[in-house]
């Protein structure tokens, strides 16, 4: 009886050595696993294409294979392994569903802490390049978000939150253009919102391209005199029709090749365009609202920034939500006119050097738009945004 009671004990010791043993087992093996495709794929090859022999994709073909538009729900599933760096294409509350290997995974977002940087609306972007762990069967979790070499950012203002702050808003990250649609009627042709964008593309150090879509409707003068006034400025400006096929040629020239974000005011016919590009996106289009005044409204069709691969090589295109406002805050004033070229260009003739081109005396800017409508134009436009940064 007294020799039982021990070497029940001494077994039960045994089995807890074991099962810690066999813990440490499973740790190291995930932990070995994660440094091993980490090392092994630090990034995927970049491939070369012949005519942007410049470019730098950080997207591999397999990826290409992951096209996650038309099947619904995503074909989410444990082949291959969801271990190793994947790239976001998707955002959904509580998760992220990320292209990797050939396939589509669901991922948890990160914990807290792996946040790029403090006031970031959200620590993740689409474009996004991360590193993933399986947490068993076809679970992934995000453990880490890989450098942007770049991103395009929306300023974002909540009123209604009482320690409200300006935030910035990540649209899309790792994306090698921004490409701007517009329509000359339905929604009304807005070069506010464009220079917006534009100004946008040039902080962030992205090539920027104007898209008028819908030239079917017919082109105003003022409009073709805006577009006149784009290309001036070394804009490069697109003429397209997703109806009648006008200009996706040229469209899709530009965009071989490179991750683009397309974006514009909603019902503008981004998602006709990528149908038009690749009919087998099937993306959903909506019909453009009216409002009582009788101007074009769009309508809001597309609910979340999404990365999308388009039958091209190496090409892909970060389809965003409708964008009405875009807000140009977290610089200095005086940085503003650093992305108006045209302004930027003249200011040197101002007889202040800190001329913010705002009614100070002697304004070479101010003078020289009083002789030059485009440049009057792009002044208000300027003005329009520097209020909001004072
Ligand atoms: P999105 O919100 O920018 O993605 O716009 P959609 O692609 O959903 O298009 C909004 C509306 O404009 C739909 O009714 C389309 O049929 C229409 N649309 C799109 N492209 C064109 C075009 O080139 N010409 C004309 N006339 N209508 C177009
Ligand atoms: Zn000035």
């Amino acid at each position: 009886m007294s020799e039982e009671l021990p070497k029940r004990r001494l077994k039960g010791i045994r089995k807890a050595l074991d099962d810690k043993k066999q813990r440490l087992e499973l740790k190291e093996r995930q932990r070995r696993r994660l440094a091993e495709s980490a090392s092994r794929r630090p990034l995927p090859p970049r491939r070369k294409d012949w005519r942007h022999t410049d470019d730098q994709h950080e997207i591999d073909e397999p990826e290409r294979v992951a096209r996650p538009v038309r099947r619904s729900p995503y074909a989410v599933g444990p082949e291959p392994l969801p271990e190793g760096i994947g790239t976001i294409v998707e955002i959904r509350p509580g998760e992220s569903l990320v292209a990797h290997g050939g396939a589509v995974v669901r991922a948890a977002l990160p914990a807290m802490g792996t946040a790029i940087g403090p006031s970031a609306r959200s620590p993740l972007a689409v474009g996004d390049r991360v590193q993933l762990l399986c947490i068993g069967g076809d679970q992934s979790r995000i453990m880490a978000i890989l450098p942007r070499r770049s991103a395009l950012t929306r300023d974002v203002y909540d009123a209604s939150r009482r320690d409200a702050v300006h935030q910035s808003h990540v649209l899309a990250a790792n994306i090698d253009q921004v490409i701007v649609v517009c329509s000359p009627a339905e929604p009304p042709f807005r070069p506010r919102l464009i220079d917006r964008y534009l100004v946008a593309a040039s902080r962030d150090s992205l090539p920027a391209v104007v898209c008028l879509n819908k030239e079917d409707l017919g082109v105003a003068g003022k409009v073709e005199w805006y577009l006149d006034g784009y290309s001036r400025l070394g804009v490069p400006v697109l003429r397209t029709s997703a109806l009648t096929g006008t200009g996706l040629v040229e469209l899709k020239e530009c965009m071989a090749g490179r991750i683009c974000l397309l974006t514009g005011h909603s019902g503008v016919g981004k998602s006709s365009l990528l149908n038009a590009l690749d009919p087998a996106l099937a993306l959903r289009t909506g019909e453009v609202t009216q409002t009582a005044s009788g101007q074009g409204k769009g309508r809001h069709t597309t609910s979340a920034a999404r990365l999308i691969a388009l039958s091209l090589p190496s090409t892909f295109v970060v389809d965003t939500p409708g964008i009405r406002a875009f807000g140009i805050r977290g610089m200095e004033a005086r940085e503003l006119a650093l992305h108006f070229g045209d302004i930027a260009a003249l200011a040197l003739g101002c007889a202040f050097d800190d001329c913010l081109h705002r009614g100070e005396p002697a304004c070479a800017v101010a003078g020289r738009a009083r002789h030059d409508d485009f440049l009057g134009e792009r002044l208000e436009s300027y003005r329009g945004m520097l209020k909001e940064l004072e």
